[in-house]
């Protein structure tokens, strides 16, 4: 029988009454056999994911503060999720030891990745289903790369069965068994990796919105829904900012030309947004949009000096001062007397100023200085930087909203470009750009 691997999100899995909506779709179609789970998320606006909790119990315990008052939080949540669903409540012992690993020092992925471990193995006793630890199927090489022929290897061999398993997803193991984290929203990565493994038929996301949409419906008001999109431009719009899937989740399923399918769990009727390589869908007109996305955090790092363009290699060398420094670098733009970095925030914060004075040095800079606050925003759609009208429309309503541009980078693909702006004005570019392109 072919296989659907189905990826339930964290509010998909917040409460008793989410897991029983969750329980219904699984019940509902038997190719749904393979359930990757995230940690339990917010209830409401105000509350707090589990996965949140575990990270401040962990940096609590590290800097020598008292995690206990925190920790009793996840207790809780666990005990009344239990509770609703009528199971008993067996995870004590797993909390206690949870408890004390992260009195004893544990580091943060041993801490972190136990939201999902927990979850998952109510949410299997809820579903009489098997419950089959990430760290036996997803192996990593390194900290962040996978391994993927062991990986493949373990997930058909453990899951080459036909009943239902389920997977906490967000991390996985090395050779020696040290587990691992992915990033944050890595679950989606997790049920990526194992639909690939499983050759599976589909690939189904449930989150809390009916599929991919136009712009971040926090942000843009009833936003367009999209009902099919490409691979390329689902990954170009999630690294643009578009956080409802991982971006680097998007490979492994589109390597093995697997669908993915973006659903609600909260409106299970609705079809989504389907993800495929785009071969057998009709061209679109150049021009047309697909989205919008944008993200806040980032920084310049403006280097100036004369005749700057003459260092060869000055994007390689700058990028490499930086890297050292953990900071990534996001773009670059290079002038005759000046270059301009953009990178995170929080990265050039943790590194703090010795990075700008290594910067001054190499390049025996007139001045070295750290710029922004900005936010990048972006759009993606069918040759939408190659049609003037387009970008030139973008630009034309920032000049009328009075909305200056700190960057522009276009034409690292056909199909998007990116501006920066600043980051207090971040809302409105986005609007701005959604109106300009519809
Ligand atoms: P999950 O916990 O299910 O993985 P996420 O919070 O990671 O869910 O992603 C779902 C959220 O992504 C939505 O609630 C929505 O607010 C946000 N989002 C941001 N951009 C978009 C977009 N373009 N389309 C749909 N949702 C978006
Ligand atoms: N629970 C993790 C997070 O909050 C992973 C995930 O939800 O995918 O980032
Ligand atoms: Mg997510």
């Amino acid at each position: 029988m072919s296989t659907v691997v189905s990826k339930f999100g964290g509010s998909s899995v917040a409460n008793a009454e989410q897991i029983r909506k969750v329980a219904a779709i699984v019940r509902d179609d038997p190719r749904r056999r393979v359930v990757v789970v995230s940690a339990p998320g917010k209830r409401s606006k105000e509350d707090e994911k589990i996965t949140d909790i575990l990270i401040s119990c962990h940096a609590r315990a590290a800097a020598g503060k008292d995690f206990r008052p925190r920790f009793a939080l996840i207790r809780e949540r666990y005990a009344s999720i239990a509770a609703d669903l009528g199971l008993g409540n067996d995870l004590e012992p797993v909390l206690d030891e949870v408890e004390a690993s992260i009195a004893g020092g544990a580091d943060d992925s041993a801490v972190v990745s136990r939201g999902e471990y927990l979850g998952a193995h109510l949410i299997a006793r809820f579903l009489g289903a098997e419950f089959v630890d990430a760290a036996e199927l997803i192996r990593f090489a390194n900290s962040t790369a996978i391994d993927d022929a062991a990986t493949d290897h373990a997930v058909r061999e453990r899951l080459g069965g036909n009943g239902v398993v389920v997977i906490p997803g967000f991390y996985g193991a090395h050779a020696d068994g040290r587990v691992q984290l992915f990033s944050r929203g890595g679950s989606d990565i997790s049920a990526s990796l194992i639909a690939r493994a499983l050759g599976a038929e589909r690939y189904e996301n449930w989150t809390d919105v009916s599929g991919l949409l136009s712009a971040d419906p926090r942000v843009v008001t009833d936003p367009d829904p999209i009902a099919e999109v490409t691979y390329h431009e689902l990954r170009e719009l999630a690294y643009l900012g578009a956080n409802v899937f991982h971006d680097e989740a998007v490979a492994p399923v589109a390597d093995a030309n697997i669908p993915i399918q973006i659903r609600n769990t909260n409106e299970p009727g609705h079809p989504g947004t389907m993800i495929t390589s785009g071969a057998s869908a009709e061209p679109r007109p150049a021009g047309t949009r697909t989205g919008v996305a944008g993200k806040t955090g980032f920084a310049g790092v403006l280097v100036k000096r004369s005749m700057l363009s003459k260092i060869s290699d000055l994007p390689g060398q700058l990028g490499s001062v930086l890297g050292g420094a953990g900071i990534r670098l996001h773009h670059c733009a290079l002038g005759s007397d000046s270059a301009l970095a953009i990178v995170e925030s929080a990265a050039l914060d943790a590194a703090g100023v010795g990075v700008l004075k290594e910067i001054e040095t190499l390049f025996s800079a007139h001045s070295v200085e750290r710029t922004g606050p900005y936010a990048l925003v972006g759009a993606v759609g069918t040759d939408l930087a190659v049609v003037p009208e387009v970008l030139g429309t973008v630009l034309t309503a920032f000049a009328a909203a009075k909305l200056p541009i700190h960057f522009v980078s276009s034409g690292y693909s056909r199909s998007s470009f990116i501006v920066a702006v600043d980051e207090d004005r971040y809302q409105e570019a986005i609007w701005q750009v959604y109106a300009a392109t519809a």
